[in-house]
């Protein structure tokens, strides 16, 4: 379907992360799943896209300005190279960076933002607990303060990039006050207190480390506060939407990704006599598949052209989030089918995007969630 609002920057934007991904990516998608991990040098080939930069202002290593489309067209090539492990192994940073520019301080920012941005050390955002991830109002993880010190105790859990990032954005209860009482912190991973287990063994997105974090006394200055004292749960809330909207543009890509090899394998597949394609009942899941992505991209579009216009439609990125990822299991589900047994083998493309379905309809944000926040945001 035809952008309308593409334009020569944006396509060549585009164009250079499909290229790199081409040559960079794909060949080891698989290779690196079964290792477990990407090799650190392509964190930093990745940074040198851009792909965390935007928004992140020049003097801190990023790329100056912001443009939600070109956003939206990373995460969604990424997604349309069946590189979603890769892109959850370097995507710590994505969903950690912004309270760092916004709140931390200019020490902090010329320390951190340029090694981060470049991809040369990681980042992560440490919200989940162990006691739960959707009722954030709730966190228990707690923050005592101690004259010039804040002192944490508790545990994080589910953690992306948590085993190797060097920097942590933790929400922790600075106060009983329930979501008045959540404040964020700066946590470098070398504070004395803190340390870090590996979750092994996941569904998906094996190439991508994830890990569950203790903080036991962790002492952190105070100016490792990140914004005020009790503002943390907003500023959570508002970090999220840049996550959800990327999230949903990574789910356009693989639902198109499920299209595209469905189409590949129907035209080339005899049975009967004829190619597959030929068969009505698989030509409707090709038309139902393509047209759930067409509303999808219009969707992103629409909301991505609201940012750009200093919008944050908060309902509509909750919306696509969950519409997203029901196109996905749907495109998943059907390309599985249509490719049969082929489908359903370790290292086809299709396999591996069939097994990070769940983990986009229950991370940053579940559908049941997002739901909520929809109805709660039309008012009801
Ligand atoms: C691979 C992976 C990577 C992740 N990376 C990160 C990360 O980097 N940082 C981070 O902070 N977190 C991360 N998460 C955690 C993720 O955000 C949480 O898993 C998610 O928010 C849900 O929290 P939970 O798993 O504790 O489920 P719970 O909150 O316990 O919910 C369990 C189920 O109940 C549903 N539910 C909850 N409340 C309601 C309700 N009121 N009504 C109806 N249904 C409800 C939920 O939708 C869910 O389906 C990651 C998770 C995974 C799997």
């Amino acid at each position: 379907m035809q952008n309308p609002f593409e334009n020569e920057e944006r396509r060549a934007y585009r164009d250079t992360v499909r290229r790199f991904l081409e040559a960079e990516v794909k060949p080891h998608t698989d290779d690196w799943d079964e290792a477990g991990e990407i090799p650190w040098e392509m964190h930093e080939k990745i940074g040198a896209l851009g792909i965390f930069g935007f928004g992140i202002e020049e003097q801190y290593g990023g790329l100056g300005f912001d443009d939600c489309f070109m956003r939206a067209a990373g995460a969604e090539e990424f997604g349309r190279a069946a590189a979603g492990s890769a892109f959850a192994a370097v995507g710590g940073r994505s969903i950690s960076i912004a309270p760092i520019q916004l709140f931390a301080s200019e020490e902090w920012k010329q320390k951190i933002l340029p090694e981060v941005v470049s991809g040369r050390m990681g980042s992560s955002l440490a919200i989940t607990e162990p006691s739960g991830g959707s009722d954030v109002a709730n966190l228990k993880t707690n923050a005592k303060r101690d004259g010039n010190h804040f002192v944490l105790n508790g545990s994080k859990t589910f953690i992306t990039g948590g085993m190797k990032s060097d920097y942590f954005v933790v929400g922790a209860r600075t106060s009983d006050n329930g979501l008045k009482g959540i404040s964020l912190f700066l946590v470098p991973a070398d504070t004395p207190g803190f340390s870090r287990t590996a979750i092994e063994r996941k569904m998906g997105w094996w190439a991508s480390d994830t890990a569950t974090l203790y903080f036991d006394d962790c002492r952190v200055p105070a100016e490792n506060m990140l914004g005020e004292e009790g503002r943390g749960f907003m500023a959570i809330m508002n970090n999220f939407n840049m996550e959800r909207l990327g999230m949903t543009a990574q789910v356009l890509g693989m639902s198109k990704h499920c299209l595209d090899e469905s189409v590949a394998w129907a035209q080339e597949r005899q049975t009967f006599g004829q190619p597959l394609i030929k068969h009505q009942v698989i030509r409707h899941k090709i038309a139902d598949m393509s047209a759930k992505i067409d509303a999808l991209e219009a969707y992103v579009n629409q909301i991505c052209w609201q940012a750009n216009e200093g919008e944050m439609p908060v309902a509509e990125i909750a919306k696509s989030k969950f519409l997203g990822t029901k196109t996905l299991e749907f495109c998943a589900s059907e390309a599985m089918q249509i490719l049969g047994g082929a489908g359903y083998l370790r290292g086809n493309s299709v396999e591996r995007t069939y097994r990070e379905v769940k983990v986009m309809a229950i991370g940053g944000g579940s559908e049941e969630i997002m739901r909520d926040l929809a109805v709660r945001e039309m008012g009801l």
